[in-house]
């Protein structure tokens, strides 16, 4: 008997894939979670029935989130994770030579515990000695350290849940906080085709904060409409304006200088939610 798994992604619109088996299903004290074996994706970490991850595609979303801020800033030493319990987000971090300590922040046990166990190629990094992986609330974190960070990501679910705070104006206000006087931070900030308000809001409330703010797109085949959007919030450097000549070279499959500029070209109608 042939298995599917569909994603609901709107009212009216679904993703579908062919399945294996069901790998892993528990619902832990935040969300349902489940790990589904896909025919094209791979492995594939399902929350609230919403696809977070897969081993065929994570590439392209984790090098986005990582790379573009982390070559924004010229010399990245401490960079702080909130969400991001897959572990994805933390490999491509430790790419970058500079960085001498990065801290994960995940509120549920339960991804960082599923992802190490099925999902060795994405969360492999998590032991690292560089690396300080705490079970708590990031907003909370975020409240209670102030000029820590050179680079923070906010590796979130939908804004749904615990993470709805991850999409407010207050947090913004602490992430600046919790960075040093150069630092930049980066949000994803869902798709452009669909969640076009909350791009608006999203953009307005970081730039009511960050003297630089940047929109920048990447293609990612699981996301709602493939379209994916992150944004970026800057204390003092501007992404485009980058010396990347002096930096390392680091493995990549998505992510190239070129991509880095590229990504910043939006579509009219990407402009306009930003106006
Ligand atoms: N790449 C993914 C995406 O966009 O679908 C996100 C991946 S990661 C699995 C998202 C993580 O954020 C989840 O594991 C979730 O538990 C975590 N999370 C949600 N709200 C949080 C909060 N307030 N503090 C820390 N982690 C949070």
């Amino acid at each position: 008997m042939e298995m599917w798994f569909t994603e609901k992604q709107t009212e009216n619109v679904g993703i579908t894939c062919k399945t294996g088996k069901t790998i892993h299903m528990e619902k832990t004290e935040y969300q349902d979670l489940a790990l589904i074996d896909t025919l094209q994706f791979g492995k594939m970490l399902v929350l609230d029935g919403t696809v977070q991850t897969t081993e065929k595609d994570e590439f392209i979303y984790h090098e986005m989130i990582t790379h573009v801020p982390l070559f924004t800033h010229p010399n990245p030493k401490k960079v702080l994770v909130i969400g991001g319990g897959d572990g994805g987000t933390i490999r491509e971090i430790l790419k970058h030579p500079s960085v001498e300590k990065a801290v994960l922040v995940e509120i549920d046990n339960k991804v960082v515990e599923v992802s190490k166990k099925y999902l060795p190629t994405i969360s492999c990094s998590l032991d690292d000695s560089r690396v300080s992986v705490l079970i708590e609330d990031g907003i909370k974190y975020v409240q209670n350290n102030k000029n820590e960070f050179d680079v923070i990501m906010v590796d979130s679910t939908d804004p749904v849940g615990p993470a709805v705070g991850l999409f407010a104006v207050d947090f913004y206000q602490a992430i600046y906080q919790a960075l040093k006087e150069d630092g930049l931070f980066v949000a994803q900030t869902e798709s452009p085709f669909y969640n076009n308000s909350l791009i608006s809001n999203v953009y307005r409330d970081i730039q009511s904060v960050f003297p630089i703010t940047q929109l920048y797109l990447c293609s990612i085949p699981t996301y709602p409409s493939g379209l994916w959007s992150f944004t970026m919030g800057s204390k003092k450097y501007h992404p485009l304006t980058v010396e990347q000549s002096n930096k390392a070279e680091i493995d990549t499959k998505y992510y190239t200088k070129e991509i880095h500029k590229s990504a910043f070209s939006l579509p009219k109608f990407v402009e306009d939610l930003l106006k």
